[in-house]
């Protein structure tokens, strides 16, 4: 579950700061050598060059993840028994975070 999946990471944050909510910027001390910060600097330079590219991309992902879950199901895949959300056990590790159960 991801609820802020289609608000931009600055406006969380202006959200977050503007209400005085606790910021946690605090990230993985190698994160310097992913490649995923080289994407997101990409992805961010884009769309400032091309306002709407990161909302255009999660718009397309959306459209097409159904048929790429279907042509290629998730082997080992089940629904969490108390959430019903997809996991890889019978309890999701949100569910066991939160302390749910039966
Ligand atoms: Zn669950």
């Amino acid at each position: 579950m991801k609820p802020l999946r289609q608000i931009p990471e600055k406006e969380v944050a202006l959200y977050a700061y503007l209400h005085d909510l606790p910021l946690g910027f605090g990230g993985c001390p190698y994160s310097h050598e992913a490649m995923r910060k080289e994407i997101r600097v990409l992805l961010n330079d884009f769309e400032v060059k091309h306002p709407g590219t990161k909302y255009a991309l999660l718009s397309g992902f959306d459209k097409i993840s159904g048929i790429l879950g279907r042509e290629f199901p998730q082997e080992g895949l089940s629904e969490c028994s108390i959430c019903g959300q997809a996991c890889t056990a019978e309890i999701c590790q949100a569910c066991k975070l939160l302390g749910r159960s039966k």
